[in-house]
């Protein structure tokens, strides 16, 4: 039996994150479980970015890089960020995008592994993590980089292995990694680990220190809600700060960029992984963001998503069982992020006929449908009724429509 509508409004009543839901400016005539790939605009977000380009910028003009604390965003975004992560407060900076910390981190990585050749990553890994992966392999001299499948990855881990790259949730199935297992085996065979936290900070209880983590980068788009291309997120243990040089020797990770001097004197501590002048409106958007995490604690955000889930589980095995759905997802929870995948020969379709009754979900080629399940904003009415109109969709063929068949830039 499929979860029902009132069995779904019995679940929001007892829900304690029921309140958090009214922070976020979210369309009515929308279901949006694309949370995943770009947040909702929260309203604090709305406000903060009209008073920075209203007043700070508009008014203060240059005076707010020191008057509205511009300069040290970056460091009370990252603040903010630190105990979602279970990071330090002064060990993680907002700065850049994911991909460019990718490439800095990576690249500081791999020079003091200078006697380890490999670089080790898994297939159907994010494209931009395999593309500079392999970009910064081409860049080190004697560097490669090992591809394999995940049930591979323990005993891929040698003393040949410099560094590993992995994507803690993957992006398409949405399944997770054993942080702290995986860390456990690099350390004992002398390689570091940077992990992608894309689909996992603000998705899933994470705790960087417990799980002694060397290295970390991650999103602040999307369960972070920071808005499109908000500045990207940076972790460095304390232990390799010192050990660590930015690639990247722009001016804002110089020790005193002001003093405007002729040589490169990287910042002491997280600071050096600034590049060049942070995106003030990004960075304003994305911390006030963040303040809805004051009050939710991401065991609580864990288990309503593995309820959300399981309502749509309801659903597959149910009514939909006999549509030619595939379920990619991990049923355990502790085995996922905060998604639902499922692969359909038919999926882009369905996924544009889904849109048009206003369930916003998304395709990733060639055949997956994916669902963000993003517990500061869903009720579990909207997961019901997002079943509820496919089913409808699978059982009219209303995907059968050519009108749903076009393909779009961005997917
Ligand atoms: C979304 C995502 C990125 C995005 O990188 P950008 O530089 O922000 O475009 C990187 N890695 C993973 C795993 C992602 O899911």
């Amino acid at each position: 039996m499929p979860c029902s509508r009132d069995d779904a409004e019995a679940l929001d009543r007892s829900d304690p994150l029921a309140a958090t839901r009214h922070r976020f400016a979210l369309p009515p005539s929308q279901i949006y479980l694309d949370g995943n790939s770009l947040g909702p605009l929260s309203r604090a977000s709305a406000d903060a970015v009209d008073r920075t380009v209203r007043e700070d910028w508009g008014e203060q003009l240059i005076g707010s890089w020191n008057s509205a604390g511009w300069v040290d965003l970056p460091r009370h975004v990252g603040r903010r960020i630190a105990p979602l992560i279970g990071a330090g407060a002064e060990d993680v900076i907002a700065t850049d995008s994911t991909s460019i910390n990718l490439f800095k981190l990576l690249d500081a990585a791999l020079a003091i592994r200078p006697d380890r050749p490999v670089i080790l990553t898994e297939t159907g890994n994010f494209p931009t993590d395999l593309y500079i992966t392999d970009a910064v392999a081409s860049n080190h001299g004697a560097a490669r980089v090992r591809r394999v499948a995940a049930a591979e990855l323990p005993d891929a881990i040698d003393d040949s292995v410099a560094v590993l790259v992995l994507s803690h949730v993957n992006y398409r199935t949405g399944a997770r990694h054993d942080m702290a297992k995986v860390n456990a085996r690099a350390r004992a065979a002398g390689a570091l680990v940077l992990w992608d936290l894309a689909h996992s900070a603000g998705a899933v209880a994470l705790d960087l220190e417990a799980t002694a983590t060397d290295l970390a980068i991650g999103c602040g788009y999307k369960f972070l809600n920071g808005g499109p291309g908000a500045p990207a997120f940076l972790y460095v243990s304390p232990a390799l700060q010192r050990l660590l040089r930015n690639p990247i020797a722009g001016w804002f990770g110089h020790a005193a960029p002001f003093e405007f001097g002729d040589h490169y004197q990287p910042a002491a501590g997280i600071d050096r992984w600034q590049v060049g002048t942070p995106s003030i409106l990004g960075l304003a958007s994305l911390h006030a963001a963040l303040e809805v995490w004051d009050s939710v604690d991401l065991q609580m955000v864990e288990a309503k998503s593995a309820q959300l889930f399981d309502i749509v589980m309801t659903w597959l095995d149910g009514p939909l069982a006999s549509h030619g759905f595939e379920l990619l997802t991990p049923r355990q929870p502790a085995r996922r992020g905060s998604q639902i995948s499922l692969r359909h020969p038919q999926a882009w379709p369905i996924c544009q006929a889904l849109i048009a009754d206003g369930v916003i979900g998304d395709f990733r080629t060639p055949d997956v449908l994916r669902f963000g399940l993003t517990p500061l904003y869903h009720r579990h009415v909207d997961i019901h009724d997002a079943c509820e109109r496919l089913t409808t969709i699978m059982e009219t063929g209303r995907w059968r429509d050519p009108a749903f068949r076009t393909l779009n830039r961005v997917t």
